[in-house]
């Protein structure tokens, strides 16, 4: 996700999730460099761990297998991992994706591959999800102080405002040119609810191209295992947390060859006039998701896992059920606030064969 002023430092949701995955996996956390042991009796080396600093959180690669092969894929995945994140990075203006933001508005912006791919799968999302998902969404960040603070809260003009620059019928896009061109002059993208899902499926791929089939990455709480558990277990167990404390799981669940993501809104707010905005927005409507605490979903692809965790804050239970007829192996788990400010948990397909 783009580097904001506010994710500049690591996030404490991903620090903590890490340091549960790690423990549930029984590794040794370290930071910036690798660590390896010999898993007893299994006679596969790892975990060999490497730590460091992406897409204003902190990635966790955890691989298997021979040391040197490990390093050689930890590095090429490192190395991809920044260049998608130079590629989309809102908050530095050399970034492909600034460009393309400060000038899609005057004439097409010519896409690199990996950008338009990326938009590819956006758009897809965005009809999938009726308009929920909407990498457009960004006037409207900026306008509830996601990118600058701001002290009141926004009026309804203001909002019906930013609403008429949102929406992906302003963004022309041509196919044979892989070009860009935005229709009212405000509109700019926004990539934060997706990037760390395909930049997933992008290190699995790497991974598994190098021939490593145990492996866990972890992107500030995106997370993708590799097909093989660990030597010794069934799985990987990933703790999801309790988003009303810090320091509880509401699960654990166990998993191979697929993906985790979750979207909470303890952690990503500002604060106006006193009162919590959370970080996902409706860009129908204009306002951030309120009566939702956390949505989790595992899935085979790294990209949906992250698009639908996102998307299901604001689409709630009909995206859900649209997924679970359209989906294999795919589980949702919503912690919804009732009105009476009471928490409620759902489960859909938590438990797939
Ligand atoms: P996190 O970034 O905490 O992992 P998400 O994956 O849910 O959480 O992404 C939230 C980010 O997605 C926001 O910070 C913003 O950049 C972007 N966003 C907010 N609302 C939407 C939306 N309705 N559709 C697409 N992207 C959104
Ligand atoms: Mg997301």
């Amino acid at each position: 996700m783009p580097t904001s002023p506010r994710r500049t430092r690591p996030s404490l949701i991903a620090i903590l999730l890490g340091v549960l995955v790690v423990l549930a996996l029984g590794m040794r956390a370290v930071r910036q460099g690798m660590v390896s042991t010999l898993a007893e009796g299994q006679g596969i080396s790892g975990p060999h761990v490497y730590e460091f600093p992406i897409f204003g959180t902190y990635g966790r690669l955890s691989f298997w297998g021979p040391e040197d092969l490990a390093e050689e894929t930890t590095d090429e995945v490192v190395e991809r991992l920044q260049s998608i994140h130079d590629m989309s990075n809102l908050f530095a203006d050399d970034s492909e994706l600034s460009r393309l933001n400060a000038t899609a508005r005057e004439e097409p912006f010519v896409c690199s591959d990996r950008l338009w791919e990326l938009l590819g799968e956006c758009r897809r999302a965005h009809q999938e999800t009726d308009g929920a998902f909407d990498i457009s969404v960004g006037p409207l960040m900026k306008l509830w102080g996601f990118h600058r603070k701001r002290t009141t809260l926004p009026t309804e003009a203001e909002i019906e405002a930013a609403r008429a620059a949102v929406g992906l019928e302003n963004v022309l896009f041509g196919e044979l040119t892989k070009t860009v061109l935005f229709r009212h002059p405000d509109t700019y993208l926004d990539l934060g609810g997706v990037v760390k899902g395909y930049a997933l499926d992008q290190v699995a791929e790497i991974a598994r191209k190098r021939g490593i089939r145990t492996g866990m990455i972890d992107l500030g709480g995106n997370i993708f295992c590799l097909n093989e558990p660990p030597p010794g277990k069934h799985a990987y167990n990933i703790g999801v947390r309790n988003p009303f404390d810090n320091d509880a799981l509401l699960e654990t669940v166990g998993i191979t060859n697929c993906a985790v993501a979750t979207s909470g809104n303890y952690e990503q707010f500002v604060e106006v006039e006193g009162k919590r905005i959370h970080h996902i927005i409706d860009p129908r409507t204009g306002y951030p998701a309120e009566d939702v605490a956390g949505v989790t979903v595992i899935t085979p692809r790294g990209i949906d896992s992250d698009v639908f965790s996102t998307a299901i804050f604001v689409e709630g239970e009909k995206l859900v059920h649209h997924l679970r007829c359209t989906r294999r192996r795919t589980s949702v788990l919503r912690v919804l606030l009732e009105t009476d400010g009471r928490e409620s948990i759902r489960r859909y397909g938590w438990i797939w064969d």
